[in-house]
């Protein structure tokens, strides 16, 4: 029986690890200049092509996954008060994760005093998108249209719409049992589909990579290179260091095992810059290799994917301090609590697809007095900083929904502990003596008619 089983990890590695290295070929090497025959068809053709399919085939999971994981997982847990409680644990901890990245990325960047002395010299123009109003966010969260939540992707809708209809389940009580059962099938079924998408992983991730290395402005990552360096120190201080802290202290698990775990959906986040479009990854790992309960998972990942982004509020304190030092603007103490709190909201108020960091951070600019355009400074260079930043907020989703899973009872510390739990459960390849059985029933269903 033909199986993926452990080399995925290490093939999507070694995928990343081609895709930089052939893109920065392409890059160096002046072949990807625009109109090229490389710039034209492997590039903007068949990497696009190849990295676009399978967004699409992960986009495409994620609102059945969520819906039905989440209608097992409410169904699953039986109980309203632990359901609140798990929502209000997770949302605090999201909050406060997001303020301490937030507070490191001005530590980090004021200490440096990047930018200071830099001409204000735009590289490209920037001109903000309108950025939702908090309170609409907060009215918006209940739909006038489940289906429509569901078609456009508005995970906040989607994840209220599921938590009702699983606490309706729970009260209609016996009678709902063949319900209960078919979402759980659908569920299962669903992960099926995430095992067979990931097999397309490596091939996927080389093209993405590769294709945004290629793309990637040299010249613009010199003269940022203070910006560049000082957020990625911040944004691996706050992975490795105040997470991997908190998951220990407020766990008692260990970090490395989590880290080596979550390699794969770091690396997802980072090729599709997307923490949405990384949920039914981020799902499938937490749950499968970090063993959360899927009661647990089924609710804080996709909830995370949409509201705790650290690694977007470290860009924006980083970012906040740069600019303000270029345009010789003096923040105060009020100005960086500003910062602060704003990032908190922007982050729950903007989903967790690409690029909406910088529409956040237009939101902080505007509340502490400093040029808007003063992002298209740094523009040039945030194709990059996304992808890493990305990989962060996944990470933080995932020690949030383990945190909470540990002190809710839901973990099963025998699968965080074993290296090798979920790795083996990827079969993709239709077993025979199945087909058979299927075959069967499908018979006997059509002779009954
Ligand atoms: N791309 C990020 C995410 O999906 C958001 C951002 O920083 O732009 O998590």
């Amino acid at each position: 029986m033909n199986t993926i089983k452990s080399n995925l990890t290490l093939q999507v590695i070694i995928a990343m690890l081609a895709g930089i290295t052939v893109g920065l070929l392409l890059n160096i090497s002046g072949l990807n200049s625009t109109g090229s025959f490389v710039n034209e068809y492997i590039v903007n053709g068949l990497f696009q092509g190849i990295g676009k399919l399978f967004i699409n085939a992960l986009k495409m999971l994620v609102v059945p996954l969520v819906l039905f994981s989440l209608i097992c997982g409410v169904c699953g847990i039986g109980n309203l008060s632990i359901l609140g409680r798990v929502g209000m644990k997770s949302f605090l901890l999201y909050i406060l994760t997001t303020a301490i990245a937030v507070a490191t990325a001005i530590l980090f960047a004021t200490t440096t005093g990047i930018g200071q002395g830099m001409q204000a010299s735009a590289t490209a123009s920037f001109s903000a998108k309108e950025a939702p109003a908090l309170i609409d966010v907060l009215t918006n969260i209940i739909p006038t249209n489940p289906i429509a939540a569901m078609a456009n992707g508005e995970m906040l809708q989607v994840i209220f719409f599921a938590i009702l209809l699983g606490i309706s389940i729970l009260m209609v009580g016996r009678k709902a049992k063949s319900l209960i059962e078919g979402a759980e099938l659908a569920n299962e079924v669903m992960m099926k589909m995430v095992s067979i998408v990931m097999a397309a992983a490596p091939y996927a991730v080389f093209a993405l990579i590769a294709k945004a290395m290629a793309e990637l402005g040299f010249d613009l990552l010199s003269v940022l290179a203070g910006y560049v360096l000082v957020l990625i120190a911040a944004l691996m201080f706050h992975l490795f260091g105040t997470l991997m802290v908190l998951l220990k202290l407020l766990s008692g698990l260990s970090p490395m095992r989590f880290i080596r775990k979550m390699r794969n959906v770091q690396v997802f986040a980072f090729s599709t810059s997307s923490s949405n479009a990384t949920i039914p990854v981020t799902i499938r790992t937490v749950t499968e290799r970090l063993g959360v309960n899927n009661s647990v998972a089924s609710f804080t990942v996709p909830f995370g994917a949409t509201i705790n982004m650290d690694g977007t509020a470290i860009m924006q304190g980083v970012a906040t301090v740069f600019i303000a030092n270029v345009y010789a603007v003096h923040l105060g103490l009020t100005d960086y609590l500003v910062v602060i709190a704003m990032a908190v909201l922007a982050s729950i108020g903007t989903a967790g697809v690409p690029g909406v960091g910088l529409i956040m951070l237009s939101m902080v600019f505007v509340q502490v007095g400093l040029p808007v355009e003063g992002i298209g400074l740094i523009l040039g260079v945030d194709r990059l900083l996304d992808m890493i930043r990305t990989a962060v907020n996944v990470s933080g989703d995932s020690v949030v929904s383990v945190i909470v899973a540990k002190s809710e009872g839901k973990l099963n510390e025998t699968i965080y502990n074993d290296p090798m739990a979920g790795v083996t459960s990827d079969t993709i390849k239709l077993d025979q003596a199945v087909e058979n059985e299927m075959a069967n029933v499908i018979e006997t269903l059509h002779s009954r008619q």
